[in-house]
């Protein structure tokens, strides 16, 4: 377990830092999360403003993992363009899509 955030631009750069409470008790909610990376937190989120309590439990800091590291390309697939024309046509509308 590491309070230490990795060594990456993200980290070098951070001008809002935040600190969460080490859970120290027993806690009652509807959904507990492992992990506070893109996928813990975006489901937090998701669930929270439905209603839904939820914790996430992260054994580092917040965004300690992959979420903390990589390369920040946003892009639909990896899997190349006609993947991520099909995955955006999907998303929001053929019409949409290739005008984008
Ligand atoms: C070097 C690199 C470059 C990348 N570049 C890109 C890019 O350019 N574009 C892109 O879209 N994607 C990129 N990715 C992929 C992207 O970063 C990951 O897919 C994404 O961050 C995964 O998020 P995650 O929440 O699933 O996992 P993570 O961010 O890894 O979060 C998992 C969290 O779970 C915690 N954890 C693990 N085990 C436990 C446990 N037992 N108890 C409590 N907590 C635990 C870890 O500490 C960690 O914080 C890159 C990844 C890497 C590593």
């Amino acid at each position: 377990m590491s309070e230490q955030r990795c060594d990456s631009y993200y980290n070098a750069t951070i001008n809002d830092e935040t600190h969460y409470p080490r859970l120290e008790e027993d806690i009652r909610v509807d959904v507990v999360i492992i992990g506070g990376g893109f996928t813990g937190v975006a489901t937090a989120v998701e669930l929270a403003e439905k209603g839904i309590k939820v914790a996430i439990l992260e054994a580092n800091k917040i965004a300690w993992g992959a979420t903390g590291r990589n390369g920040g390309q946003v892009t639909g697939s990896l899997s190349g363009d006609a993947a991520m024309t099909k995955q955006r046509r999907n998303s929001i509308g053929t019409e949409a899509a290739d005008y984008v």
